[in-house]
């Protein structure tokens, strides 16, 4: 089991994590702990009680007990959080692992419902600041304190900040930050809002997922994303998806009974075990392609929109849409099918520039904002 100190923290951090009686990490904590040291962008997808408090209040006083200071109103971490009393949790485990610091950190926790004076009076000299995003917008209004040079951004429990209606105000916090800055991103759920502040939040983001993740209705949830590919790339990029990623128990959507074949072809080619179905295959060869599949034989199934309705795969890892659907509510039929227990599911739309209109159509209608991801500077050479 890793110990605390594999993480990359400081001697005296870990000292203070095994003071508290900690005596392993959390999922949470070893995995988000490493790549916010390394500077990157986090999606955590997890509940209060996972340990995530811990999971970047720790990277955040490693990165600062060593960083040079400066003693103004300009803060160098901010933590968005929507009650006071989760500000006030946070506040309190800044406190515990705030005690034997290379240098001072000074941390402070503010929200609504109280006096504004001591609050405004007390920013010179913070670091880090946990706020509720109302009263951070007074206090920026009072010119209190700058968030022009924050380093770090943190949203905690994204999902109630839009729960309880901070969406606006959210907005024009993260526009008042500087352009180039770390992000981490937390949520219980990874609602449509919560995809859609993802998109726009995090770069390249670490995503690291706790628990089983249903919205309030029970679905499932799942993480769209798009690439913009060139035409004559799609296939070489379908590949280098499958392959780098490892993706077992996939379904590739296609628009045509020949496109299904030929991609079927190129990908056995390739030593990626598929097979395809579609309404020009007699039953008897899609019965025996879906039980394939099915049995973990073949890890890529190749269909086409008309096949795939009637038929019922469970525990899918990944949809693909190789071409999109006609319509926004195939689009809908087709990304349903993956989420499994336990995980997120992943749905992910491969995009050539004649594609982008109509995958916005999609999207509108759909209601969702996804981010459309380069792939210029990927290497297809090998596949
Ligand atoms: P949080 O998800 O931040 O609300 O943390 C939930 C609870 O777990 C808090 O009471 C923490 O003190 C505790 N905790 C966090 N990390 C650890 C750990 N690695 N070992 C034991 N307890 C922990």
């Amino acid at each position: 089991m890793t110990s605390f100190d594999r993480l990359g923290l400081s001697k005296n951090l870990v000292n203070q994590t095994q003071a508290l009686g900690y005596e392993h990490p959390f999922p949470i904590q070893e995995q988000a702990i490493p790549a916010i040291l390394s500077g990157k962008d986090v999606m955590g997808i997890a509940q209060t009680g996972s340990g995530k408090t811990a999971s970047f209040i720790l990277p955040i006083l490693e990165k600062l007990q060593k960083a040079p200071l400066v003693r103004n109103r300009a803060i160098d971490v901010l933590i968005l959080v929507p009650t006071r009393e989760l500000a006030i949790q946070i506040q309190g485990v800044c406190t515990e692992f705030n005690k034997d610091l290379q240098q001072e950190v000074r941390t402070m926790a503010v929200y609504g419902g109280i006096s504004i004076n001591p609050q405004m009076k007390g920013m010179l000299g913070v670091n880090v600041l946990i706020a509720t995003p109302g009263r951070l917008l007074d206090l920026l209004d009072h010119k209190a304190l700058s968030i022009e040079e924050v380093q770090l951004f943190v949203v905690d429990e994204a999902d109630k900040m839009f729960q309880m209606g901070f969406d606006e105000e959210m907005d024009r916090i993260i526009a008042l930050l500087p352009k180039k800055r770390q992000n981490l991103l937390f949520s219980a759920t990874l609602n449509d809002k919560v995809a859609e502040m993802k998109s726009r939040l995090v770069i390249d983001p670490v995503i690291v997922e706790i628990e089983r993740t249903e919205d309030q209705e029970g679905h499932l949830q799942i993480e769209e994303s798009a690439y913009a590919v060139d035409p004559t790339q799609k296939g070489p990029f379908l590949r280098y998806l499958i392959k780098s990623k490892e993706m077992k128990r996939v379904l590739v959507f296609v628009s045509s009974s020949r496109t299904a074949d030929n991609l079927c072809e190129k990908l056995n080619k390739n030593g990626i075990k598929a097979a395809a179905i579609h309404g020009k295959k007699s039953q008897g060869a899609r019965n025996s392609s879906l039980k394939d599949f099915k049995a973990n034989e073949i890890d890529v199934l190749i269909a086409t929109d008309l096949i795939s309705r009637g038929i019922h795969i469970d525990d899918l890892d990944v949809v693909i849409n190789y071409e999109l659907p006609r319509s926004p509510l195939d689009y809908i039929h087709r990304i349903g099918r993956t989420g499994r227990a336990n995980a997120v599911g992943k749905a992910i739309s491969l995009i050539t520039e004649e594609e982008e209109h109509h995958f916005k159509i999609i999207q509108k209608k759909n209601k969702t904002r996804i981010a459309l991801e380069e792939t210029r500077d990927i290497n297809l050479q090998g596949y």
